[in-house]
């Protein structure tokens, strides 16, 4: 059976993973980005990585590769990622293509999730679907009459950078209030420590989102509301896309929503008071079922599917 390799770069950690047309991950392997190492570092990482898997794996058709907009995907190039600030305007898909016989072809990495849910779950039951990942930032990916849309420079879907609360804090793409500011991992875990902070409770540098959640379930108040308030405005987030493309399908994935059920919860509930009711009867909401692999497997999957058109070939 055909297989492809799908490689997921994200602000925190890179994930490799052979996958086979049927949705089998045959290997996976991660390691940290490293991002104050450059791009550089990770890309001979990644090359090695992929090495081994072809010698391992013969059946590998192509590379698939999902990484942090802004972007531009027919050129491969990264532009200027707000977390993968040391790898502005480099040139990803030609880096790992020169390493290789095989075709390589790079896409947004929330557009490669969207791509992997749809194309091994969701393809026969739904055609108009929106995807939201939040994870070290949050990101978000479009299926209109069942293909995927990136958009005039692969920037469709960027909902992480749509500002929903007026001179709220500075995002790392330079604006204020965005919503990866005040709903991403990264944005959790700064909130709670200043939270923290401020009424002079002890705060570890060390802690990240997972310990803020560790928090949370044990009813800190301030961890409780920290992940509230991130709830209303990621709901807040969703609506806006939602009333502008009317999906029947809305999935949620990326690290802090899968490991999370009561985050989850409380944007699932939250969301329908703020849509019409035309909108919220249609939507159904998921999880992503692949989980924090829906990356890996959907820059697979563009090798592994016959549209030509998504993302660009080196
Ligand atoms: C980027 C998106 C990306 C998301 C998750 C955001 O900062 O603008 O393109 O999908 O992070 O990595
Ligand atoms: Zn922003």
């Amino acid at each position: 059976m055909k297989t492809a390799i799908g490689i997921d770069i994200g602000g925190t950690k890179i994930a490799i993973g052979v996958v086979q047309e049927d949705g089998k991950v045959l290997a996976t392997n991660e390691f940290p980005t490293r991002v104050e190492y450059g791009p550089d570092y990770a890309t001979d990482l990644i090359v090695s990585c992929v090495e081994e898997f072809m010698q391992q794996f013969p059946t590998v058709t192509g590379i698939g590769i999902g990484a942090p907009g802004p972007l531009d995907s027919k050129q491969g190039k990264v532009l200027n990622p707000p977390n993968l600030k040391s790898w502005h305007g480099y040139p990803l898909a030609r880096r790992i293509g020169s390493a290789f016989r095989v075709p390589v072809k790079m896409l947004n990495d929330a557009d490669a999730a969207t791509f992997g849910e749809y194309f091994f779950t969701f393809r026969d039951t739904y055609k108009h679907v929106l995807y939201v990942t939040v994870s070290t930032g949050v990101g978000g990916g479009i299926i209109i009459n069942s293909s995927l849309y990136e958009g005039a420079l692969s920037g469709a879907g960027e909902i992480g950078h749509s500002v929903v609360q007026r001179e709220g804090p500075v995002c790392g793409c330079g604006k204020q209030g965005c919503l990866e500011a005040l709903a991403s991992g990264t944005a959790l875990n700064r909130i709670w420590k200043e939270r923290m902070a401020a009424v002079g409770k002890p705060v570890d540098p060390n802690w990240n989102s997972k310990d803020l959640f560790a928090h949370f379930d044990k009813n800190d108040p301030i961890a409780q509301s920290v992940v509230e308030e991130a709830s209303t405005h990621l709901a807040l987030g969703l609506s806006q896309v939602i009333q502008a493309l009317n999906p029947e399908l809305l999935i949620l994935g990326g690290g802090v929503i899968i490991g999370q059920p009561s985050f989850y919860e409380m944007v699932y509930e939250k969301l329908p008071s703020y849509l019409l009711d035309q909108h919220s009867q249609l939507l159904t909401i998921e999880k992503a079922r692949h989980g924090t692999l829906a990356g890996v497997m959907g820059a697979a999957a563009i090798i592994l599917s016959k549209d030509e058109d998504i993302g660009g070939k080196q």
